[in-house]
């Protein structure tokens, strides 16, 4: 450690006024009592009783230093905290939690501060517990932790209905929340369609959406690959909240058909296509 850090180290012990503050220790990483060492001090009290899980919240809470990075806590939340369960979809459930989302740390009282309390989250079964990384990355929305269900000793992600990347509800959000009513019936095409509408957020332009044919009228013959068609319902231009619908422009405009190829390669279809 060099000396600046070692000044600063001393700056800091000597300047505590609140004895509690003694029982937590300076970062090597950012030489400051930060949220870090806040959690840390913690860890002892608490068990997913799943040492993946256990290890994945604990690096987490390990890398927030900054007074920005509070967002991206992650917490272990014993499942009695919620309440009110309504059942969503398969392995989707809307709970409400008592206590809300750490935001920062409260020196008077020596505690998380709070916010957010009895709010409404999600909570989504993991179906992998051993890759739960990869879960969480995949995740477009905002997480707040882990809870275990004790009867089914399911592991659930609890999740807030804003995206992590608007901290908002965006786009994506939308999509997200229609997934479940429509299919190709082909899974490489659903998950080329989901990862574009995924991927919106603010910019529809990125959207591509699952057409069924039935929506497609006076289709003609151009060459052996291509037809020409009117498409009834225009493409998507915006959400409206009012009708909780799409909002679409174009009714009635002709487009074209295009055959296509290859259903494993469709991402170079689709980016070889002017
Ligand atoms: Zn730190
Ligand atoms: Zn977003």
């Amino acid at each position: 450690m060099d000396s600046f850090t070692n000044s600063n180290k001393k700056l800091f012990n000597s300047s505590h006024i609140n004895a509690n503050e003694e029982l937590y220790e300076i970062c090597e990483i950012c030489s400051y009592t930060c949220y870090a060492k806040r959690f840390q001090h913690y860890f002892e009290n608490w068990t997913s009783g799943n040492n993946d899980i256990d290890k994945f919240i604990q690096d987490t809470q390990s890398s927030i230093h900054k007074f920005y990075d509070i967002d991206k806590t992650l917490e272990w939340i014993p499942y009695e905290r919620f309440y009110n369960i309504k059942h969503i979809e398969e392995g989707r459930y809307k709970f409400n939690w008592v206590d809300g989302n750490i935001i920062d740390w409260d020196n008077k009282t020596q505690s998380w501060k709070r916010k957010g309390q009895n709010m409404s989250v999600e909570l989504k079964i993991l179906s992998n517990p051993i890759n739960i990384s990869l879960e969480f990355m995949d995740e477009i929305n905002k997480t707040y932790g882990i809870t275990q269900n004790p009867i089914t000793n399911n592991y659930m992600m609890v999740l807030s209905n804003k995206c992590k990347e608007c901290n908002d509800i965006c786009y994506a959000n939308r999509f997200q929340l229609n997934f479940k009513n429509w299919t190709s019936e082909n899974n490489d095409i659903d998950k080329f369609i989901r990862d574009t509408q995924l991927s919106t957020h603010a910019d529809l332009k990125k959207a591509l959406e699952w057409i069924p044919y039935s929506k497609l009228n006076d289709i003609r013959y151009i060459t052996v690959n291509r037809d020409r068609a009117n498409w009834v319902d225009g493409n998507i231009i915006d959400w409206v909240d009012e009708t909780k619908g799409w909002k679409r422009g174009g009714q009635n405009m002709i487009v074209e058909l295009k055959k296509l190829n290859d259903l494993k390669n469709i991402t170079l279809e689709f980016m070889d296509e002017v």
